[in-house]
């Protein structure tokens, strides 16, 4: 079983992983190890990378497992010409499972064709991120739980560069499983793209997206979750955009401000001890929704 696309998923599958990744926050970090069935782990990063790269290895470790770590493909066989089929078929040989992630998009998708072990995509350039969306979903859900609330009902809006940001394509795509109100926050040129815009909203006809150039007051009044992504500079997105302290004060008192993070200016850090800021918060999460991935596609 691959995981590519958040579009792949239902909602048995989220709910699936998000229980089994209770079960590792529970078990904090002393998780019960089945040697049995221990595995290998193959990381192989072709972008840079800080938390997918370090959860992942983190979550196998702690579950047990073995990582082999391809951070650096320029110490691999890739800077010799090796196209990204011929290193998979190659690494599928001596992993259970291999995380990737890749500056083209579909890399994912590329790979699984040839690949004869699960292949996880950790962001295939553009396109997708689906193990930051299950963890940013996570957050989200554990909130509404504490609450005694649901995801259905919740008011999201989500600013920044659309156009490149790839956690937020899977973000959208997992959305159309829920009823929700979506809002999308961009400068004129890092617009959602018409293709990602239509395959996140084919599902669910009852589902309202608005559009905006910039977070209105209004906007900060009715949002529940407002997601931030950076500009991603590194695909040639150029714009500026901040969150203001005018802005924070007309949001609401139990509201989340999230992150995929690495952030630039677009949230200053004088937000970081809000308690509405749930970033750091998501990195938590990670580990366990990675160490519940992992579970699930090894048992
Ligand atoms: N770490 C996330 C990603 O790989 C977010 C970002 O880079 O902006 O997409």
């Amino acid at each position: 079983m691959h995981l590519l696309s958040t579009q792949d998923m239902t909602l048995a599958d989220i709910e699936r992983i998000f229980n089994k990744a209770l079960v590792k926050e529970k078990e904090h970090f002393r998780p019960k190890i089945r040697n049995s069935a221990k595995k290998i782990l193959a990381n192989l990063f072709y972008e840079p990378s800080t938390r997918t790269s370090s959860s992942f290895f983190s979550a196998a470790t702690k579950l047990g497992h073995t990582v082999l770590q391809i951070n650096e493909v320029k110490y691999s066989s890739v800077t010799k010409g090796e196209t990204l089929e011929d290193t998979i078929r190659t690494i599928s040989q001596y992993a259970d499972a291999i995380v990737l992630r890749h500056p083209d998009i579909g890399a994912a998708r590329t790979a699984a064709n040839v690949s004869d072990v699960p292949i996880i995509n950790a962001g295939d350039g553009a396109g997708e991120h689906p193990t930051q969306t299950l963890l940013d979903l996570y957050t989200i859900w554990k909130k509404c739980r504490k609450q005694g609330k649901d995801i259905n009902g919740l008011s999201i809006t989500l600013m920044g560069d659309l156009k490149n940001g790839r956690t937020i394509h899977s973000l959208l795509n997992i959305l159309r499983l829920y009823n929700v109100k979506i809002t999308l926050v961009s400068p004129d040129n890092l617009r959602l793209p018409e293709s990602v815009y239509r395959d996140s909203t084919n599902f669910n006809e009852g589902r309202r997206i608005a559009e905006e150039p910039t977070l209105t007051e209004k906007i900060c009044q009715d949002t529940d979750v407002l997601y931030v992504k950076r500009v991603q500079k590194e695909r040639g997105s150029v714009a500026e955009y901040q969150l203001t302290n005018e802005q924070v004060k007309h949001f609401k008192n139990d509201m989340m401000v999230m992150h995929p993070l690495p952030r630039n200016e677009e949230i200053p850090q004088w937000f970081d001890n809000d308690r509405r800021a749930y970033y750091f918060e998501q990195i938590k999460n990670g580990l366990y929704i990675r160490m519940a991935i992992l579970e699930d596609i090894f048992l």
